[in-house]
């Protein structure tokens, strides 16, 4: 943090100072009485929240606390990994959400959310007040079997998008010809279920195109995968016999992986790999932790509200919460964050919650360019849990013709400018 581009903040009557290196914002005095809702994580479900907390409530002030200055999106990261889309296509920032909406940009690590004094307390010692706070921090990884914290500058998970993204692009663009390509894919539940097959079919639309004679290991922690039927269909029509798929069950099982040396060790066999795409087993972001959260590895939350079983006037969402049956995505974490506000906003003007609109998730895919499946459902949030609407949503069609996919792949592109208007603009 820069010293010179400090601001200070004097909260209600408690003369409290937060000096934070905005870059985007100058944090201005809190007028007595008002209240605030401080945000952690500007992705898909912090940004939201916060924008749709100033539309709900634009008499409250909102601050925004994010560590980066641009937001990377994981979705579409794929097609730059493959070479479809330069890493710019993937990348946003905040600028209209301070200038259009009044949101309060932060940007600065957050070291922890402190309920029992209702503080943001950033990673500096400073720290911001709030009347209720919202934290998205997305996810964190396990480090298990050889695999520690450094070792994906070796064998890179690319499941943070921006500088992952780009690691695993140049090393994929490096491989040999004949090369070996092994992915890891974790074990549920995880960020974005039909990710890394997407990740492996444009892989394959790459290797194909550039080094045929390359191969493609799979090797799964899960005895199944999302879309498994529609992904094989489209392997099999576009990369015959170039992706390997092993399960859990049958040479799948990773034992142990040496990062520096690219050999992952199966139950059965030891791998020497060219490239290796580690994608870890997965847990709440470490803020979510650090700051009582979590139970177990994610976060309790009241499905009606999100807010934090744990914390009283905490609320998390997006992919740290757990918020099953909805699978963690980002257009869920974009649908609860509007739930989330909605109810904020309701708390603070001393309404009562209300049930919440139906939530809807639609997790589109490319099996190669030109070539898009889906899955989709609507939900339901109850104070238990999120239940699935019986008979909603479903599967795009198997053997469908080749119009019906490239339709999918023209939705997928609608979908995820959609969302970035909904977030960002
Ligand atoms: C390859 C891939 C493809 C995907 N494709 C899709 C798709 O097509 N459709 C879809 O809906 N979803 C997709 N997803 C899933 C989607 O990216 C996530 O579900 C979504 O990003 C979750 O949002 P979030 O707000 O929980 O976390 P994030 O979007 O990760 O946001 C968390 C933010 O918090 C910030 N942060 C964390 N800790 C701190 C701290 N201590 N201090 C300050 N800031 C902090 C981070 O910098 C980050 O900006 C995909 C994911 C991957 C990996």
């Amino acid at each position: 943090m820069n010293r010179r581009n400090f601001n200070k903040l004097l909260v209600g009557s408690a003369a409290l100072s937060l000096t934070a290196c905005t870059g985007l914002s100058s944090v201005s005095t809190l007028p007595k009485g008002k209240n605030r809702v401080v945000v952690v994580g500007g992705g898909f479900g912090g940004a939201t929240a916060a924008k749709y907390l100033k539309r709900f409530s634009p008499e409250t002030e909102v601050v925004l606390v994010e560590k980066n200055t641009e937001y990377y999106t994981c979705p579409f990261s794929n097609t730059v990994i493959g070479g479809l889309n330069k890493i710019d296509y993937i990348k946003h920032d905040y600028k209209t959400l301070e200038s259009k909406y009044g949101i309060k940009v932060i940007h600065a690590m957050v070291k922890k959310v402190d309920g029992a004094t209702n503080t943001v307390i950033l990673e500096s010692g400073e720290t911001i007040p709030y009347t209720k706070a919202v934290v998205s921090p997305g996810i964190d990884f396990k480090y298990e079997k050889g695999y520690e914290k450094g070792s994906e500058m070796y064998a890179p998970h690319a499941y943070h998008a921006g500088a992952q993204t780009e690691l695993l692009t140049k090393q994929l663009q490096s491989m040999k010809d004949g090369g070996t390509y092994v992915m890891v894919s974790p074990a549920n539940p995880f960020r974005c279920p039909p990710g890394p097959y997407e990740r492996i079919s444009l892989v394959a639309n790459y290797i194909k195109q550039n080094k045929p004679n390359s191969k493609i290991i799979i090797l799964d922690q899960k005895k199944k995968f999302s879309k498994q039927g529609l992904f094989q269909e489209g392997w099999e029509k576009l990369y015959p016999g170039l992706i390997e798929w092993r399960s859990v069950e049958f040479g799948g099982k990773v034992e142990k992986i040496d990062p520096k040396n690219l050999v992952v060790t199966t139950d059965e066999e030891e791998i020497k790999a060219d490239v290796i795409n580690y994608i870890p087993n997965q847990k709440a972001g470490q803020l979510a932790f650090d700051s009582g959260l979590t139970q177990g590895d994610w976060c309790p939350v009241n499905t009606k509200t999100f807010e934090s079983r744990l914390v009283k006037d905490v609320y998390v969402i997006g992919d740290a919460s757990i918020a099953a049956a909805m699978p963690k995505s980002g257009f869920s974490a974009n649908s609860q964050a509007k739930i989330a506000a909605l109810q904020i906003s309701r708390k603070l003007k001393k309404l009562p919650v209300v049930n919440p609109p139906k939530l809807a998730n639609t997790c589109y895919s490319l099996v190669g360019p030109g070539y898009g499946i889906s899955v989709a459902a609507v939900y339901e949030a109850k104070e238990d849990k999120v239940h699935k609407v019986e008979g909603s949503g479903g599967l795009s069609a198997a053997n469908a013709d080749s119009s019906v996919r490239m339709m999918e792949a023209e939705y997928a592109v609608g979908w995820y400018q959609n969302q970035m208007a909904d977030i960002f603009k």
